[in-house]
């Protein structure tokens, strides 16, 4: 089933995956990877660009669902205003890491001090803990376990690579259209390559979950 699943198809030169393989499931096994209870969970990774975060917020509101914001603690830091926006909008602000270095490679004292800071970043600015994680490049670090374990929160992953990086309309529509199930978390980006397809493509997203009659899970359904 998991095979089939994971279909892959040949793009210019090589192969892409949609889906979560095995491999990465077992490496981080106390992990959320699809919503509890059904509902597409929108996910927003690399923000807020302070460029392209207004029209995805615009978006969000225009197609009424909320979403998990990844950020990593650079842009917060930059665009704190776009995060208090985000925050009183009804999304969920969560940890990316503090500069998208790559956190695989990172040994125990230099990944903590990323997700700290970045955490401690994040919540002087909305007043809320941050609870939930996801590791640069969804690359996690060998340490993560231990260090999200001892901070009390929690890796979420995806079930659904929405390839909105590419900046290919046609391949994102794709995959949205064949592969969107009802318990899906998706990733997007908010950043320069994305912003060619995405906020576009949710309003796409939101028409294959109607037809499929999906709901949008609320941003806080991890809780
Ligand atoms: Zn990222």
């Amino acid at each position: 089933m998991e095979g089939k699943r994971n279909k892959r198809k040949q793009g210019p030169g090589f192969m892409r995956f949609y889906r979560p393989n095995f491999l990465l499931r077992s490496f981080v096994p106390d992990s959320i990877w699809t919503t509890p209870e059904s509902g597409v969970l929108v996910t927003i990774d690399d923000g807020p660009s302070g460029r392209n975060t207004e029209a995805i917020l615009r978006a969000l509101r225009e197609v009424n669902c909320t979403a998990v914001f990844f950020c990593t603690g650079k842009n917060a830091d930059d665009n704190q205003n776009m995060v208090q926006e985000i925050k009183a909008e009804g999304h969920e602000i969560a940890n990316h890491g503090w500069n998208h270095s790559k956190h695989i490679f990172m040994n125990r004292s230099e990944l903590e001090k990323s997700i700290i800071t970045t955490s401690k970043l994040l919540s002087g600015i909305t007043g809320e803990a941050v609870t939930f994680y996801r590791p640069p490049y969804g690359l996690p670090g060998i340490y993560q376990n231990r260090i999200l374990k001892k901070l009390k929160m929690k890796n979420v992953m995806w079930s659904l690579l929405s390839y909105d990086f590419e900046g290919n309309d046609v391949l994102s529509r794709e995959i949205i259209s064949e592969e969107l199930r009802s318990d899906d978390i998706v990733v997007f980006h908010d950043n320069e390559k994305s912003s060619k397809v995405f906020p576009e493509i949710l309003y796409y997203l939101a028409e294959v979950a109607e037809k499929k009659k999906y709901k949008f899970a609320d941003a806080r359904c991890l809780k």
